[in-house]
């Protein structure tokens, strides 16, 4: 499709976030909604690179958005898959403690899952062998019934499809370059006239949120997640949900789990790897002229941020497989070396940094401006949430 040359919302970024956003306008009856997004395929970066797990809201803050939208968002997600055929694994997740010191964050994730409203118990070692016969644990473990797994990339192509047969012009290969006039937007492909514009960039939010004088003091830092497979037929490949480590509640990251994938396969993953691109999936590729700021952000925030100097100290070395091996295997019964096999799957995790406080945003930010909307540090779980996000961003601009 080609740009109009005039439209009553366009929308900045072809990935879940932007996606939900223009349908939930849609149904509720917005009209001349154009979606554009710089690559020739949607999905192509985070909404199409995650691990497809629906969270269930245990690990978030009661008053933050994230336990606002997880729960309400992994039910329509669910709803949504239903309706259309896509695959659920309603598979439930099992979170480990690997010493006794663990057990007090296991607690806590009870209660912040109680007041979330999340489903969830703690079992002892014995439930844990009916649970997940394959994870281990010291102890306790906490049991989360509700969690599911989707097909992230059948969700996005079906929202594609969708989308289209509503009407929603969805322009490809096309990039937001700057504001021009209040009114007036300049892209890759001309310009456009717009009333209202929503920024749902990822991993470029912050960028366009500049270019609207919205959220200054931020800027996002890309963390790598890469993942490993378990080699059909090992133990680790029966295991029938999620396997989860207990979290550094300082940081946004859950650390490396066991994920089965709707299509069966168990992953080993993502790790949070600070990278040097906000696209640089693999080696050089992706870096760029912005290279030398991600690194002096870094290097600020290793010396300022303690829970920054812990993800920098203890991640990269998961790029050896030896290494995440190691990690991995603390949370099962049995886990080979020879098990693990490489696989394709990279995403990159765009974080918000606030570098007033140096500090990782730990919750998503919605900012607005005078005409515009700006999703700012749309991180895991956002694709969980993003249908529920998306209907109070409808109903909060008509
Ligand atoms: C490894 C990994 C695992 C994850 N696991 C989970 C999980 O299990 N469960 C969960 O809920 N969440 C998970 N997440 C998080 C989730 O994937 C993201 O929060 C979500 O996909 C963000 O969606 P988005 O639309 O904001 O970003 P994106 O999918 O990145 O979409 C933004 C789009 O904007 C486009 N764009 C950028 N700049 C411009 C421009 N100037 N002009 C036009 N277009 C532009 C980009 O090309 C891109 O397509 C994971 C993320 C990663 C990386």
């Amino acid at each position: 499709m080609t740009l109009p040359k005039n439209c009553n919302v366009l929308i900045i970024g072809g990935g879940v976030i932007g996606l939900t956003i223009a349908r939930a306008l849609k149904l509720k009856g917005v009209e001349d909604i154009v979606v554009i997004e710089k690559e020739e395929v949607i999905g192509k970066h985070a909404s199409g690179r995650n691990s497809g797990v629906m969270h269930a809201g245990i690990y978030y803050q009661h008053d933050s958005l994230k336990a606002k939208y997880c729960r309400e968002g992994s039910q329509l997600m669910q709803a949504y898959c239903h309706e259309h055929g896509l695959k659920v694994l309603k598979t439930g997740k099992v979170v480990v403690a690997k010493n006794e010191s663990e057990l007090n964050t296991i607690k806590s994730l009870y209660e912040r899952s109680k007041q979330n409203g999340a489903n969830v118990s703690i079992i002892d070692e014995k439930n844990l062998k009916e649970a997940e016969p394959e994870a281990k644990t010291f102890e306790k473990a906490l049991w989360s019934h509700d969690t599911a797994v989707i097909d992230p990339k059948a969700v996005m192509a079906k929202l594609g499809e969708e989308l289209l047969g509503l009407g929603v012009t969805v322009v490809k290969s096309c990039w937001f370059l700057g504001v021009n006039k209040p009114h007036q937007i300049l892209t890759s492909q001309g310009k456009i006239h717009v009333k209202y514009v929503i920024n749902a960039a990822g991993s470029y939010a912050d960028k366009v949120a500049h270019a609207f004088d919205v959220g200054k003091s931020y800027t996002l830092l890309p963390f790598k997640g890469v993942y490993q497979k378990c080699q059909a037929g090992s133990a680790a490949s029966r295991i029938q949900g999620n396997v989860y480590p207990v979290p550094d509640l300082r940081n946004p990251f859950l650390g490396v789990h066991f994920t089965k994938s709707a299509d069966g396969d168990v992953y080993i993953g993502p790790t949070a790897i600070p990278c040097f691109g906000r696209e640089n999936y693999h080696g050089l590729k992706g870096m760029g002229t912005e290279t030398f700021n991600i690194l002096s952000g870094s290097m600020k925030l290793f010396v300022k941020n303690e829970g920054f100097r812990h993800v920098a100290l203890t991640e990269p070395k998961k790029y050896l497989s030896y290494c995440l091996y190691r990690d991995a295997k603390k949370l099962v019964q049995h886990l080979d070396y020879k098990d693990l096999c490489k696989s394709h799957k990279v995403g990159i995790r765009s974080q918000l940094v606030h570098w007033s406080t140096n500090s990782l945003v730990m919750d998503f930010l919605i900012e607005k401006g005078a005409h515009s909307l700006h999703v700012l540090n749309a991180v895991s779980p956002a694709f969980t949430c993003s249908m529920s996000m998306a209907q109070e961003i409808a109903s909060s601009i008509t």
